[in-house]
């Protein structure tokens, strides 16, 4: 597991700037929840995070070490997309361990990692199965099995429920929080769903156009708006 902190982190795409300075520091084992209007730049922060973007300016650093120029797979982290990009030709098991294959994990290892992590989420019977044969809930599920298996200090998701209905929706949002619950790994979620974030959050991290508006808990955030965009974003008047 590891602390995040970002320190004054900047991000451009050519010349046009989208993320504008932003601190924040996030605790070993913590649920932070990364939340705010569409383009606001959460999944360029998110993928900052996870090294899949470069960093214009500023410090990140996870597990108190810099990583700004550490190669994404060096950084152990996983992420969790809205799309499950499963491997359609590959089983529930093959989909889980694919990682750990191409990282030349032993087979007897990968077998291990891959029954445990379908322990954890209930996907035992279906380790044989194809994707195309398992619910919305349950491809989600093995996306975040794919993850687990690989044992990461940081989780990372982005807008990982946007694909399911409404219903589906608040079942994995407590699964993803049990989940949390018993591995304690270091979390950002990344929502524009303002429910997502009241519930799910330890702290809420509030974005407009490139910057944090409001770091807090739900019960903060909710009582005392630091801004009418956060009052407003949030649902509650100023
Ligand atoms: P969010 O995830 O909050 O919807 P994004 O991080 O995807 O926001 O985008 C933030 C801003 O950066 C948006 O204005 C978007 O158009 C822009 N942007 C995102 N990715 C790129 C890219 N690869 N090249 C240029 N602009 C981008
Ligand atoms: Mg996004």
């Amino acid at each position: 597991m590891a602390s995040i902190a970002l320190q004054n982190i900047r991000k451009s795409y050519g010349n046009l700037p989208v993320i504008h300075g932003v601190d924040v520091d996030i605790e070993d084992g913590e649920f932070i929840v990364l939340v705010g209007p569409s383009g606001c730049g959460k999944s360029t922060l998110l993928r900052m995070i996870a090294g899949l973007e470069t960093i214009s300016d500023g410090r990140l650093s996870i597990g108190g070490r810099t990583v700004n120029d550490l190669p994404s797979k060096e950084r152990d982290i996983a992420m969790v997309f809205q799309s499950y990009a499963l491997y359609p030709h590959l089983t529930v098991a093959e989909n889980m361990g694919f990682s750990l294959k191409l990282r030349g994990t032993a087979k007897d290892e990968i077998r291990s990692r891959v029954q445990s992590a379908a322990k954890i989420l209930a996907l035992e019977s279906y380790l044989d199965r194809h994707p195309r044969h398992l619910s919305g809930g349950q491809r989600q599920r093995v996306a975040m099995g794919r993850a687990i298996v690989r044992d990461p200090k940081v989780f990372l998701f982005d807008e990982p429920l946007s694909n399911l209905d409404a219903k589906l929706r608040v079942a994995m949002r407590t699964e993803i929080k049990e989940l949390h619950q018993r591995l304690k790994i270091t979390t950002v979620y990344v929502t524009h769903d303002q429910t997502e974030a009241m519930t799910m959050a330890d702290r809420i991290v509030v974005m407009r156009d490139g910057i944090v508006e409001q770091i807090g808990t739900p019960l903060k955030i909710y009582d005392r708006p630091a801004t009418t965009f956060v009052a407003g974003f949030i649902g509650m008047p100023a």
